[in-house]
């Protein structure tokens, strides 16, 4: 029997599942003339924040690494408003275009400073969805459960992808994200697997990501 490709499931799935949305259009237009690298969420991907973010009542939603806007649109447009932290003025520029009209407000400079400083002003969020730099990814998972009510949760984009870069997310087989996530106490986590059919890569790749959710007694 011939089962059907990855890829081929992959644009069924688009073409069924999504419905028009010219503001994630032009998100995308004005972030490519204005040279921002390709790498929102694929569409599918940002339709699931949007569910997540309708299913859960979420009010309010912490990003980490804003580029062009397209995912800070999927949670804006699903009701929450969106904090959004970005290292890069011109992605911060480039998604203040993209996000107008909508609850988003982004905050130029990088994780490791910014985030701490919301901890120290005692900021709660129902979603922390962190897709940044691998770099520094432990902290950023810690910072964001502190950052999380009871309850509400943390999303880490792309980390079996990343996993296999060697040196960016621990480099070592044994200790990683995965194995650090799993020994943290304050969370209960899972990997949810996907396939990712990137029109940039030429054959579907596995990947990932983590789904965690803080224990109201952390
Ligand atoms: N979430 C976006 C979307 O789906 O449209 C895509 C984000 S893109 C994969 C990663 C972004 O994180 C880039 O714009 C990059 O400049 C930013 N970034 C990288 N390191 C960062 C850091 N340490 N703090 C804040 N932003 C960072």
């Amino acid at each position: 029997e011939n089962f059907r490709s990855a890829p081929q499931i992959d644009a069924q799935a688009r073409a069924a599942l999504l419905r028009p949305n010219p503001k994630l259009d032009a998100s995308l237009r004005t972030s490519a003339a204005h040279g921002l690298p390709p790498i929102s969420v694929l569409p599918l991907a940002g339709q699931y924040l949007s569910v997540l973010t309708r299913v859960m009542g979420a009010k309010n939603v912490l990003e980490v690494g804003t580029l062009g806007g397209y995912s800070s649109i999927c949670f804006a447009q699903a009701g929450a408003r969106v904090t959004s932290v970005e290292i890069d003025a011109k992605h911060r520029d480039v998604a203040m275009q993209n996000v107008e009209g909508l609850d988003v407000e982004v905050l130029l400079g990088s994780s490791s400073d910014v985030l701490p400083k919301l901890v120290e002003e005692g900021r709660k969020f129902d979603i922390v969805f962190v897709d940044a730099d691998m770099i520094g990814l432990d902290e950023q998972f810690d910072l964001a459960v502190k950052l999380t009510r009871p309850n509400g949760c943390i999303v880490l984009e792309d980390v079996v992808a990343s996993m296999f870069k060697e040196g960016e997310v621990g480099g070592h087989s044994e200790e990683n994200i995965l194995t650090r996530i799993g020994k943290d106490e304050r969370v209960d986590a899972t990997l949810v697997p996907i396939v990712t059919c990137h029109p940039m890569v030429p054959t579907p790749v596995f990947n990932g990501f983590i789904f965690a959710t803080v224990k109201a007694d952390s």
